[in-house]
């Protein structure tokens, strides 16, 4: 059976665990309180096929930089780079690690990169309170060759879901 591993990396608070809980259990749990890292299991058919899924949960961990990126390189096939729409800084911190994924990524010899970053602007339900622009986003995920997506992990079930499975779709490819 094919493994599959994904990494779900950005700031403390913008949503990681509750995009993972909300694709494992189609519920958004408000307070998911984890205070340390973990990686989520789940079995899958795509595309007839079954996969094992794991995903990466830094938890509340903080993104400490280079380091635990690169750990993360060495781990997963894909990575979901998460900020929330609400918080430039968090968006700034997706751009470091979406800059560092592309930078350390070049040696680790995967295959078809682009099409397994995919940036995540969460909490679209608080677009009133939006700090990020939709095209600022945009045009940092053309510029890293990266998929882009901007979602609400507490409203959006189904397009939580569709990430994950092309993440899965695409890493299986890969
Ligand atoms: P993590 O540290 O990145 O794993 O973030 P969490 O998943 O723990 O979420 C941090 C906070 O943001 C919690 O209070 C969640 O309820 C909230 N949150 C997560 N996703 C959304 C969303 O789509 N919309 C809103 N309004 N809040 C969200």
């Amino acid at each position: 059976m094919n493994e599959i591993k994904v990494a779900v990396l950005g700031s403390e608070g913008v949503g990681k665990s509750a995009l993972i809980v909300r694709f494992l259990t189609r519920r958004f749990i408000g307070e998911y309180a984890s205070s340390s890292e973990c990686i989520y299991r789940k079995r899958l058919s795509v595309d007839g096929k079954p996969i094992n899924l794991q995903l990466y949960d830094p938890c509340s961990q903080a993104y400490e930089g280079r380091s635990t990126v690169n750990e993360q390189i060495q781990w997963a096939h894909g990575f979901i780079v998460v900020y929330d729409i609400s918080d430039r800084s968090s968006f700034l911190t997706a751009k470091a690690i979406v800059h560092l994924i592309r930078e350390l990524g070049l040696g680790t010899g995967k295959r078809n990169v682009d099409s397994l970053i995919f940036l995540v602007g969460n909490k679209q339900d608080l677009c009133h309170m939006r700090e990020v622009r939709r095209e600022e986003a945009q045009c940092l995920a053309a510029e890293c060759r990266c998929q882009f997506y901007e979602l609400s992990a507490a409203e959006h079930h189904q397009e939580v879901a569709l990430i994950f499975f092309k993440m899965v779709q695409n890493a299986n490819v890969g």
